[in-house]
């Protein structure tokens, strides 16, 4: 029941004049292959892990539509890389309709890579293994760090092969191609704002504010002009929050368009996304990116606040005070710079009253880690482990200072050039009261000891493409707690290795990623 033969609605690509969605089938796949599950998501929903084969995975792939279903593929415009550039929307992805959890919350289930929609313009609607094993990993691995995400549920290999026509491995050539079903209160994006905004579709874009706000922001009250204003600045406060977490765990999304950018603050698309290995503020993952380091990891404050004005502009029709869209702008700023030095505060363990040379403290130290070009999230583990050693008597500091620098250096890191914030920042760890063991214990759940490494993203995907799950299972695995020590997992807290360096899918991706 509920398979389906041919396919016989007009999926033709278009423009979409008036409409916020357009139903879709997803188009079937020839052999629907479970091969990773996020058992952790599935339990909070409710869900048993399928096997192998059968129904359900049936029903991830977009093979199977149940009577429930009501698959829609969303219309959203955006600026991309800072250029208006039209309608967009879900080209590649569908929505299957709600869940309810465990704990009355709903969510949105939705496939990418379940075949073509009218959005998807000249693509394919398909999704390659490698970049459905990336965003698999990496919203699980989000979600673990404490970074509002999108979720994924599960990938699943389709049997069929997917051509891209890019540079990875030296030339395009057929991959196996997957589908992952992930997971969010709603995919809505500032980019379901814009386009309605753009086509003057006035009330289109009031009933769609009106939907999100009474759905995902009942707390607001009934929609009106002064409720949308506090919504706008509430949209501005989760950008905040998710960008300053982004700063704090060195991830860079890589595609920070305004279709890519989630009404609820969410981590939403992960393609060309990477990690801070060295601190280095001017880079980016993205190949498509190289010529502008627009969305470079120390942008990315800066664009999200331009992408919110965008979202401004698209709101203006709904309220007459237009100049008041500026305090959700304001409320953005706000929340960023608070969040980013409480995270900082908390990375260094220092939690006495904060004072204005905390501040300065913090400062520098961006500025000395940007010199030394370090790796970011070895320094800070390790900074942790010798929080105590620093704070005892008897300790020779410079030799502690010498053992975090060594372990986080890379060859052409400029180490010594931390030296001077160290030495400053020893001073001032000797102000807490804290017992040492317990400064040491805040720092290590502030400081993740593992995050998805460009380069071990890289590994679960090469392995997977043979038919080797074991190095995606234990990543995903040990992703689930990474601020614990599992040392049976070091090498996987290891710095890049030098082989990955400039290796295509280890240090660099593209767009179509
Ligand atoms: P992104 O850069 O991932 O945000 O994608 C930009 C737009 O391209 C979105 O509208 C996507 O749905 C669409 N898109 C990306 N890849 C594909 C694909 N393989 N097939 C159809 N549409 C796609
Ligand atoms: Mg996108
Ligand atoms: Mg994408």
């Amino acid at each position: 029941e509920g398979l389906r033969g041919e396919t016989k609605i007009n999926l033709q690509p278009r423009q979409v004049p008036g409409f916020h969605y357009s139903p879709v089938q997803p188009t079937p796949v020839a052999d629907p292959r479970l091969l990773a599950w996020s058992a952790e998501l599935a339990a909070f929903l409710g869900l048993e892990q399928p096997p192998e084969r059968g129904p359900a995975v049936d029903a991830l792939a977009g093979n199977l539509i149940v009577d429930s279903m009501r698959p829609f593929a969303a219309r959203y415009g955006g600026h991309q890389f800072g250029n208006w550039a039209g309608q967009l929307g879900d080209g590649r992805a569908m929505s299957l309709g709600e869940l309810t959890a465990q704990d009355g919350t709903t969510w949105e289930i939705q496939l990418k890579g379940a075949g073509p929609t009218p959005y998807s313009r000249r693509a394919d609607g398909r999704a390659v293994l490698r970049s459905s094993v990336r965003e698999f990993l990496c919203s699980e691995a989000m979600h673990h760090l404490g970074v509002p995400t999108t979720r994924a549920l599960s990938l699943v290999a389709t049997g069929d092969t997917v051509v891209r026509d890019m540079f990875y491995n030296g030339n395009p050539q057929p991959e196996p191609g997957a589908i992952v079903a992930r997971v969010a209160p709603t995919f809505v994006r500032f980019g379901n704002f814009q386009i309605l905004a753009a086509h003057g579709e006035t009330d289109n874009l009031r009933a769609l504010a009106d939907y999100v706000i009474c759905h995902h922001f009942p707390d607001l009250g009934e929609p009106s002009a002064e409720v949308y204003l506090r919504w706008f600045a509430e949209v501005g406060r989760r950008t905040a929050v998710m960008v300053a977490q982004w700063m704090s765990v060195g991830f860079v999304h890589g595609v920070m368009n305004t279709d890519n950018m989630s009404i609820l603050g969410l981590t939403i698309d992960y393609g060309p996304y990477g990690w801070l290995e060295p601190y280095e503020p001017d880079w980016t993952p993205n190949t498509t990116d190289f010529a502008t380091h627009r969305y470079a990891f120390g942008q990315q404050p800066r664009v999200a606040l331009w992408n919110l004005m965008q979202l401004a502009q698209a709101l203006t029709p709904l309220v007459p005070d237009v100049q008041a869209l500026r305090q959700g702008l304001d409320e953005y700023v706000t929340t960023l710079n608070t969040t980013r030095h409480q995270l900082m505060l908390r990375k260094l363990g220092l939690t006495e009253q904060a004072t204005a040379d905390d501040q300065a403290l913090a400062a520098t130290l961006l500025e000395a880690l940007a010199a030394a070009a370090v790796d970011m999230t070895v320094f800070f583990r390790r900074l942790a482990h010798a929080a105590p050693a620093l704070l005892a008597v008897d300790h020779n500091e410079e030799t502690v200072f010498q053992e975090v620098l060594n372990a986080a250096a890379y060859p052409e890191s400029n180490s010594a050039a931390l030296l001077p914030w160290l030495r400053q920042y020893a001073q001032r760890l000797r102000q807490e009261s804290a017992a040492p063991e317990a400064i040491r214990a805040s720092m290590l759940a502030a400081n993740p000891k593992y995050v998805l490494r460009n380069y071990l993203a890289q590994q679960a995907i090469e392995a997977a493409e043979t038919g080797d799950l074991a190095p995606l299972n234990r990543l995903m695995e040990v992703l689930k707690t990474p601020f614990a020590e599992q040392p049976e997992h070091n090498e996987l807290a290891a710095k890049r290795p030098e082989w990955a360096r400039e290796k295509p899918g280890s240090a660099t991706l593209s767009c179509s990623s």
